[in-house]
């Protein structure tokens, strides 16, 4: 836990937030200025500030995470989306809690890969 982070601060219900999904480890949560018709967050509710300084310790929590992640986007409804991760400024990263953006609802044209 992180006190100055806004995703702890929503985790510990400090800040609101639109919540999607939620158990022990993990939140899902739309994102407050969403690029998508659906625009979701998904994190590890203990704080690993990026992709990169996970460490083989978190190993079972990334992998339930992905797992948790395909479910609530099956229960949800969602035919198809796309799942992105920034990990650090340069990539466009702002809140340094690791997150995963979950996008669907539009064409996603312009490809990146
Ligand atoms: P990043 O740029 O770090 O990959 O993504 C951070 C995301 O968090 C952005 O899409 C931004 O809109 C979202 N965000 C930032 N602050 C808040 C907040 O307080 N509540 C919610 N729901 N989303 C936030
Ligand atoms: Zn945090």
């Amino acid at each position: 836990m992180s006190e100055t982070c806004v995703f702890c601060k929503i985790v510990n219900g400090e800040l609101p937030a639109a919540k999607v999904y939620e158990d022990a480890r993990f939140l899902v949560f739309k994102d407050i200025h969403p690029a998508a018709p659906v625009h979701w967050l998904a994190i590890p509710k203990r704080h690993i500030a990026r992709l990169s300084q996970a460490e083989e310790g978190d190993r079972e929590l990334l992998g339930d995470l992905m797992l948790a992640i395909g479910r609530v986007a099956r229960d949800q409804g969602l035919e198809a989306y796309r799942m992105i991760i920034n990990d650090g400024a340069g990539a466009g990263q702002t809140v340094f809690h690791l997150h995963a953006h979950i996008l669907s609802g539009r064409e996603f044209g312009e490809r990146l890969v």
